[in-house]
C-alpha cells in the first residue's frame, strides 16, 4: 500500500474501505477494486505537494471532481485519489468585465446560480449540474446549449493546472500559441516543456475524443479535455455573458421521424441565417422509445412519437413575434398543435429541463439496478448526417430485438443512443452493435465521443478515428509532462 508519509498529517486523507468504495465508480457503473486513499487538498499548494511526492514514489494519482462522468475515467486503477471537492469557492464574479474566477471543485449548479444572482449567464449546461467545473473541463463538457454557444472549452479564459512533478502553470487564453505544431510551455518555477504536436485532423464536429490538436494551437486548449492525464486543474476563470430576461422553451411532438427531423433541419438552418428572427439555443430530441421510458416516471406526457425540446433567449426580442414564427414553423413540419406546448413560467421550464436530464439519469440507475455497464452512444456526426445514423441504429438494434432509447443533442448532429439490455447474454450483443455505431459515426466523419470524452470505457472506439502512429504521438504529448506515467493512468490510452 501507498502511503503518502510526509504530509499526511497535514492534510484530509482517508483510507477507511467503506469510506473509499464511494471514489471507485462513476456515473457510468464503470467499478474498480481499490485504491489505497483519497486525498482532499484545500489549495493549489496542496495538490502540488501531493503531486510531487507522488512523482517521486511513481505513485499513480486519478483526479476527482464530482464522479458524474460516464466513462470511468475517475475511477482509479490503484494508487490515490486527489478529489477536488474541497476546493469549491468561487474567488471572484466580475460584472464588468463579465468574468468568473473560480476554485475547480465547485459544482456546476453553485457556479449558475451565483452568475444568476448578478444577471449574468455561464452558458455551458451539461444536463447534469452536479458536476464540477474541473470536470467540465477536463472534459470539455457541452450539452443542449451547445447549439448556440460551443463547448466549455468557448468559455475558459484561464486555468491553473498542476503538473505531475508539482509544478503549476497558468494559462490565459490568447496568450502563448503552438507554432508549426510546436507548443513551449514553462511553469512559474521555471521548469520548461516543448511539445510536438500530432499533424492530426480532429473531426468536423463537436468532439471530446483524445487531446484537442491544431497546428497554430492556444496552448489552454491543450488542457481542455485532457481527462486528468495532464495535470490537475485547480483554478479557471470563465467568460460569462447578460443572462437573459427571458425564455422560450417548448416541447413540440411529431407522429414520425421524418417530420421530426425536417423541422429540426429548418430550425437549425434559420438559427444560423444572420438575417433571421429565430435563434434556438437548445435543439433536443426524443425518439418514441425515449418517450415511452420517461412515460412510466411522468405519466402525463402528452401523446406524440417523437419530440423535440427548443429553447430561445429573449434579449430584446419580440417574444409574440417569436411565438408566431414557431407556431408557424410547427404547422408547417405537422408538429401536433394538440400535444405540444410551452412553458408559461420559470418553474415549467426547470420541469421540462428535468424532463430531458430524467432520460440519462433514469437510463443510469437502470444499470445499477441490472449491474451492468452503460451502452450509450456519444457520437456526433457532420451535418445532416444524424438521420442516417440513427436510422441505422434502429434497424440494428430492432434486427437484435434489444430494447433501446435514443435522444440526444440533434442541434449539434449528436445521439445518445442507449441500449437497455436485460441480462449479460444481451449486454454482450449491445456491445457488438455499439462497435458498429462508432464505426458508422467515423465512417460519415463523425467522432465517437462528442462530449463524455474516452476515459477507460471507450479506449477501443477511440482507436477507429486515429491510428496508432496519431495515438502514440498524442501519448508522447502526456509523456512529455507526465514522465513517470502517474497521472490519469488507464485514460484514453
Ligand atoms: C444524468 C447525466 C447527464 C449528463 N449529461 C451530460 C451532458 O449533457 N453533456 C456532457 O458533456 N456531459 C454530461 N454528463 C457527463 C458528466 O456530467 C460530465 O462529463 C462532467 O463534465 C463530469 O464532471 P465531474 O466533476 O463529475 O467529473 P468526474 O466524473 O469526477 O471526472 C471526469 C474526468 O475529469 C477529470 N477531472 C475532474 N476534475 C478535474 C480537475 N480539477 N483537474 C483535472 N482533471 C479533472 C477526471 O480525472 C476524469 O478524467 C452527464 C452525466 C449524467 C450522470
Amino acid at each position: 500500500m501507498f502511503v503518502i508519509t510526509k504530509i499526511i498529517f497535514s492534510m484530509i486523507v482517508k483510507t477507511e474501505k467503506d469510506f473509499i468504495q464511494n471514489y471507485l465508480t462513476d456515473a457510468s457503473n464503470y467499478k474498480s477494486e481499490n485504491c489505497d486513499a483519497v486525498y482532499f487538498p484545500l489549495s493549489s499548494e496542496e495538490v502540488s505537494e501531493i503531486l510531487k511526492e507522488c512523482n517521486d514514489k511513481k505513485i499513480p494519482v486519478t483526479v476527482s471532481g464530482a464522479g458524474t462522468g460516464l466513462v470511468g475515467a475517475r475511477v482509479p486503477n490503484g494508487g490515490i485519489v486527489v478529489s477536488l471537492e474541497k476546493l469549491n469557492s468561487i474567488l471572484h464574479i466580475d460584472k464588468k468585465s463579465k468574468t468568473c474566477r473560480t476554485q475547480a471543485g465547485i459544482l456546476l449548479s453553485q457556479i449558475q446560480d451565483a452568475c444568476k444572482d448578478v444577471q449574468l449567464l455561464y452558458p455551458p449546461d451539461p444536463t447534469e449540474k452536479n458536476c464540477s467545473i474541473g470536470g467540465t473541463i477536463a472534459t470539455n463538457a457541452s450539452g443542449a446549449r451547445t447549439f448556440k454557444y460551443g463547448p466549455t472549452r468557448n468559455w475558459i479564459n484561464y486555468l491553473k493546472v498542476v503538473l505531475a512533478n508539482g509544478e503549476t502553470i497558468e494559462l490565459e487564453r490568447g496568450k502563448n500559441f503552438a507554432y508549426n505544431y510546436i507548443l513551449k510551455l514553462q511553469t512559474k518555477e521555471g521548469a520548461k516543456f516543448k511539445i510536438i504536436l500530432p499533424k492530426i485532423k480532429m473531426p468536423p464536429v463537436k468532439n471530446a475524443a483524445g487531446y484537442f490538436i491544431k497546428e497554430n494551437m492556444d496552448a489552454i486548449d491543450l488542457f481542455i479535455g485532457m481527462e486528468g492525464t495532464l495535470g490537475v486543474v485547480t483554478e479557471a476563470e470563465l467568460n460569462l455573458i447578460d443572462y437573459p430576461n427571458d425564455l422560450i422553451s417548448g416541447m413540440i411532438f411529431f407522429d414520425n421521424f421524418s417530420d421530426t427531423y425536417d423541422f429540426v433541419s429548418k430550425l437549425k438552418g434559420l438559427s444560423l441565417e444572420i438575417n433571421s428572427k429565430i435563434k434556438a439555443r437548445a435543439i433536443e430530441f426524443f425518439d418514441d422509445q425515449a418517450l415511452n421510458f420517461l412515460r412510466q416516471f411522468y405519466p402525463k406526457t402528452p401523446s406524440g412519437k417523437f419530440a423535440v425540446w427548443i429553447e430561445h433567449e429573449i434579449y430584446s426580442e419580440n417574444k409574440d413575434e417569436l411565438m408566431t414564427l414557431l407556431y408557424e414553423l410547427i404547422e408547417t413540419h405537422k408538429g401536433s398543435l394538440d400535444s405540444s406546448y410551452f412553458a408559461m413560467n420559470e418553474k415549467e421550464m426547470n420541469e421540462i429541463r428535468e424532463f430531458r436530464h430524467a432520460i440519462s439519469a433514469r437510463i443510469n440507475e437502470n444499470l445499477v439496478q441490472n449491474n451492468l455497464q452503460k451502452v450509450g452512444t456519444d457520437l456526433a456526426v457532420p451535418n445532416g448526417y444524424f438521420n442516417q445514423l440513427y436510422n441505422y441504429c434502429i434497424n440494428l438494434c430492432s434486427e437484435e430485438e434489444i430494447d433501446y432509447v435514443g435522444y440526444g443533442h440533434i442541434g449539434n448532429d449528436h445521439l445518445h443512443f442507449n441500449m437497455l439490455p436485460k441480462d449479460h447474454d444481451e449486454y454482450i450483443r449491445a456491445k457488438k452493435l455499439y462497435l458498429k455505431f462508432c464505426k458508422k459515426a467515423v465512417e460519415f466523419g463523425g467522432t465517437v465521443s462528442a462530449e463524455h470524452g474516452i476515459g477507460k470505457l471507450k479506449k477501443e472506439y477511440f482507436r477507429l478515428m486515429y491510428n496508432s502512429d496519431e495515438i502514440l504521438r498524442m501519448y508522447e504529448i502526456k509523456k512529455t509532462l507526465d514522465p513517470n506515467l502517474i497521472l490519469g493512468v488507464g485514460n484514453i490510452f
